[in-house]
């Protein structure tokens, strides 16, 4: 590789990080923006355990999306659920539990690489080069 590809490469990394870094930041508004909504849509409370929320442990209380898109944000908050913390942190666990078994029922990933689907992406880019 000559010194020219090496800036280019260089610029493109650049380039990528200041995508990243708009969406980040783009994504962080949308999460404030679809929160506010929520809480003043609906009463606080958790979907799952109906634990109640005041202003004083609000912050605990997270918005999750029942279809899983964090993009798919209807303005009548039918894609919206409040859930705790607990409870938001156990629907996603469980989620990830089922696309594991659905992976391996599938056959789309090895059983032993299930658990680490960076592992199956390394043996794909290691294969590929
Ligand atoms: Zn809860
Ligand atoms: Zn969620």
């Amino acid at each position: 590789m000559n010194n020219r590809n090496k800036q280019q490469e260089r610029k493109t990394l650049q380039q990528r990080q200041q995508i990243l870094e708009k969406i980040r930041h783009e994504h962080a508004q949308q999460q404030t923006s679809y929160r506010e909504q929520a809480l003043k849509m609906f009463p606080w409370v958790c979907a799952r355990c109906t634990r109640e929320f005041n202003t004083k442990n609000v912050r605990e209380l997270t918005v999750h999306h029942k279809d899983h898109n964090h993009d798919n944000n209807p303005g009548d908050g039918s894609n919206w659920e409040l859930l705790c913390i607990y409870c938001h942190d156990e629907e996603h666990s469980r989620e990830i539990q089922q696309q594991c078994e659905l992976e391996q029922a599938e056959g789309i990933s090895k059983p032993t690489l299930a658990h680490s689907p960076f592992a199956a992406l390394k043996s794909k880019l290691n294969q590929r080069s």
